[in-house]
């Protein structure tokens, strides 16, 4: 008998019809002589609406009861499901995070699961389907908890890994990943399979269709996961590890993401301890400094330093740099229209040339790299936002992804 986690997202469980979809594939699976454990995201939208009825109370709400709140989209949905279960004539009922328990540690909005409770839930597969709601879990005083946007791709892969599962299945609204977005380049192509580190980086970089976390708790336990489409019989994309993947292509998929912003810091002094002044209250406001440039000083006085962020935690980087007083400079420059663009590729290990290639590419397009950044298996360069769609589909095209 094959145990299996089947993840729903919101869009796929997004009305009433879409859940009623959803039970009827469960249903297939069940008689096909599965043990199912369905995880269920909140409605699409929804825990954006919650979201915002906690600003109107408050702009700085109550972390514990914020979690209460936006757990109950989940709640919501898991309720449904199950019912729509019961309905197709199946036994089936939902588990709230304290009923199991989902026990996590750390803080609110941002808990990880250390531990699930499979007993319980282990003997009701036997006769029905489980049905579970993504994204809390309880805290061993007893709180409700949440555990980061996009959570419940991380229960899925904790419920996969707690429960021995045979196979973790993320339901969605596309058919898999994709080499860039097919709904800005239509020429982009299906992944058939994909390395945990390749999806990892893919994730981080922009690409929405999985949670970068869930892919790494993923990687570190070695659970082979599917992304494929609630609404199509198509084969989804297949993630497991490297060594069973046969590399015929440098580049795996181009990603980007239009949340970056850019600093440079001009005319600073050229002497030890500098970079550490600059970004030590950065540090200290939990800002995250993701790429770091400096100039060689021609004068050996002075020197730039370029640095990126993420574009919401702009303001408050220009308000900590300007009142800085331990930094001497001449200017401070700032560019909150950048946006980064990435090619990823496991295959790039072994192929001579890709960084070239991309710096050429993007050159015949007359864009101008700003900074640049590289992994083993990735190169990001940022650039002014408005070129974004142009070097995406420059790069697809030139290493042979259309
Ligand atoms: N509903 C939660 C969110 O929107 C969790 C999830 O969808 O995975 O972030
Ligand atoms: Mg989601």
């Amino acid at each position: 008998m094959t145990k299996k986690i089947l993840k729903f997202g919101g869009t796929s469980v997004g009305s009433i019809e879409r859940i009623l979809h959803v039970a009827n594939l469960i249903k297939k699976e069940h008689e096909a002589g599965n043990q199912i454990i369905a995880v269920v995201s909140a409605m699409a939208g929804k825990t954006n609406e919650l979201l915002k009825l906690s600003k109107d109370v408050s702009n700085d709400f109550n972390k514990r009861e914020l979690d209460v709140l936006l757990s109950s989209g989940e709640q919501v949905t898991c309720s449904l499901l199950a019912g729509a279960l019961i309905k197709l004539n199946l036994k089936a009922r939902s588990w709230l995070n304290w009923q199991i328990p989902i026990l996590t540690e750390g803080d609110h909005s941002n808990a990880r699961i250390i531990n699930v409770n499979v007993s319980k839930v282990n003997d009701f597969l036997k006769e029905g389907v489980a049905v579970i709601p993504g994204f809390q879990g309880v805290s061993a005083d007893g709180n409700i908890t949440t555990i980061g946007r996009g959570g419940s791709d991380a229960t899925a892969v904790a419920f996969a890994k707690l429960f021995n599962a045979d196979k973790c299945e993320i339901y969605t609204d596309v058919d898999g990943v994709y080499s860039t977005d097919p709904n800005k380049i239509p020429v982009a192509k299906k992944i058939e399979k994909i390395s945990y580190d390749e999806m990892l980086e893919l994730a981080t970089l922009g690409a929405k269709v999985m949670q970068s976390s869930a892919v790494q708790t993923a990687m570190m336990y070695d659970i082979p996961l599917e992304v494929k489409s609630t609404f199509t019989d198509r084969t989804g994309t297949k993630i497991f590890s490297q060594q069973s993947i046969d590399y015929t292509k440098s580049v795996t998929g181009v990603a980007y993401s239009k949340d970056d912003a850019k600093i440079t810091i001009i005319g600073v002094e050229d002497k030890p301890g500098v970079a550490a002044n600059i970004f030590e209250p950065l540090n200290k406001a939990q800002i995250n400094v993701d790429m770091v440039i400096q100039n060689i000083s021609s004068d050996q006085k002075t020197t730039d330093i370029t640095f990126t962020i993420k574009r919401d935690d702009f303001s408050k980087t220009k308000k900590i740099l300007e009142n800085n007083n331990s930094i001497i400079y001449k200017d401070i420059t700032y560019n909150d229209r950048v946006s980064k663009v990435s090619i990823v590729g496991a295959g790039m290990v072994s192929t001579p040339g890709v960084t070239y290639r991309m710096f050429r590419g993007l050159a015949d397009e007359r864009i101008n790299i700003l900074a640049i950044s590289t992994s083993e298996i990735k190169l990001s360069v940022i650039i002014e936002e408005e070129n974004t769609l142009n070097a995406v589909k420059k790069l697809h095209t030139i290493f042979d992804l259309d």
